[in-house]
C-alpha cells in the first residue's frame, strides 16, 4: 500500500477517508460508521473530520467507527477559523476530543483562514501539542502566500489540505511544487469532485473502461500518482468504499495522463486557490 511520509518521519496511507456530510441530521449514522470501519479494514486508516461537519455530528460518527481500534487510526480534525484564537482553540479542541472520545488527535488543522492572525493560531496549536492534546498541526485552504507568511513555523506545519481534482488543477502550478520543495505533504480534498459531473466526463469513462475500472477510480489514481499526496475521498456507501480502496491498484499510463491533460488542461499561470 502506498504510504506518505510526514515531515516528522511518520508514515500514513496515501489513501484515507473523508467525513463531510456524515453525522448530519436525518443521516444514518450507524451505516456511516460501518462504512468508515470497512475503510479501516481495507487499510484506509487515515480519517479526516472537522468540528464543522454536521456541527460535531461527523466527529461522533468517527468516534463510533474507531471505538476499540484507536491505535490503527491516524485521526485528523479541523478547527473553525473563528475558534482558532489563543483563547478559543483550547476549548474547541477539548470539545472535538470529547466527541471523538479520544485523548489526542494525530493532526489538527486550521480549516481555512479567518480573522485570527496566523501567528496566533500557530502559537495555540504549538501549545496544544506541548500539552499532548495533538501530535501535530497543519493548515487547510492556504495558498502559497499564506504559507510563506508562516515564516519559520512552516517547517513545523505537517500539511496543507486543499481542493485538488481533475476539475480544479490550479494547485499544480505553484502550491504543489512549493509544498514538495518544503518537504510538506498535501492532502487532496474532494478528489472525486464530490461525486458530481466529473464522474460522467467522457474521457474518464474511456480511460476507466480501458483499465476495467470506474471513473471515480481514475480520478483517484490521478491524484495518487503524485508523490507526497494524501487523498481523502468520502464514501458512506460500502460499494464506493471498496471501489475507492481498489483504486490504489490502478496505475495510469503516460498516454492516459496525456488524455487527461487534454480534457482537463493543467494550469499555465497562477490561479487563486479554489476552495469549496
Ligand atoms: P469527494 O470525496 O470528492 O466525493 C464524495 C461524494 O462522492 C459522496 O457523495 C460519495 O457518495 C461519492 N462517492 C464516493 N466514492 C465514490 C465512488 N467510488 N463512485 C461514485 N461516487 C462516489 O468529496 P468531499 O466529501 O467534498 O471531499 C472528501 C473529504 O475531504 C471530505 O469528506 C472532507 O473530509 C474533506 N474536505 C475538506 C475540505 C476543507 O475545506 N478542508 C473541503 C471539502 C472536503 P457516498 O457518500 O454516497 O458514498
Amino acid at each position: 500500500m502506498a504510504m506518505v511520509q510526514l515531515p516528522d518521519g511518520t508514515e500514513v496511507p496515501a489513501l484515507g477517508q473523508g467525513t463531510w456530510r456524515m453525522g448530519e441530521r436525518g443521516g444514518d449514522r450507524r451505516a456511516q460508521a460501518a462504512a468508515l470501519r470497512l475503510g479501516l479494514d481495507l487499510g484506509m486508516t487515515l480519517i479526516d473530520t472537522a468540528e464543522m461537519y454536521g456541527e460535531g455530528g461527523a466527529e461522533e460518527v468517527v468516534a463510533e467507527a474507531i471505538a476499540g481500534r484507536r491505535d490503527e487510526v491516524f485521526l485528523v480534525s479541523k478547527v473553525y477559523p473563528h475558534n482558532a484564537s489563543r483563547g478559543r482553540l483550547p476549548r474547541a479542541l477539548e470539545a472535538s476530543l470529547k466527541r471523538l472520545r479520544v485523548e489526542r488527535l494525530d493532526l489538527y488543522l486550521l480549516h481555512w483562514r479567518g480573522g485570527v492572525p496566523l501567528a496566533e493560531t500557530v502559537e495555540a496549536m504549538q501549545r496544544a501539542r506541548a500539552e499532548g492534546k495533538i501530535a501535530r498541526w497543519g493548515v487547510s485552504n492556504l495558498d502559497v502566500d499564506d504559507l510563506e507568511e508562516l515564516g519559520p513555523a512552516l517547517a513545523d506545519c505537517t500539511t496543507d489540505q486543499v481542493l485538488w481534482n481533475l476539475e480544479a488543477r490550479g494547485v499544480e502550478f505553484d502550491l504543489l511544487p512549493f509544498c514538495a520543495k518544503h518537504g510538506m505533504p498535501v492532502m487532496a480534498y474532494s478528489p472525486i469532485g464530490q461525486g458530481g459531473t466529473l464522474l460522467r466526463e467522457s474521457t474518464l469513462e474511456v480511460i476507466a473502461a480501458r483499465h476495467d475500472a470506474t471513473p471515480a477510480q481514475v480520478a483517484l489514481a490521478f491524484v495518487l500518482h503524485r508523490p507526497g499526496v494524501i487523498a481523502i475521498p468520502k464514501a458512506a456507501d460500502p460499494a464506493h468504499v471498496r471501489e475507492n480502496a481498489a483504486a490504489r491498484a490502478l496505475k495510469l499510463a503516460v498516454s492516459d495522463m496525456k488524455e487527461l491533460d487534454s480534457a482537463f488542461p493543467p494550469p499555465r499561470r497562477k490561479r487563486p486557490l479554489e476552495m469549496i
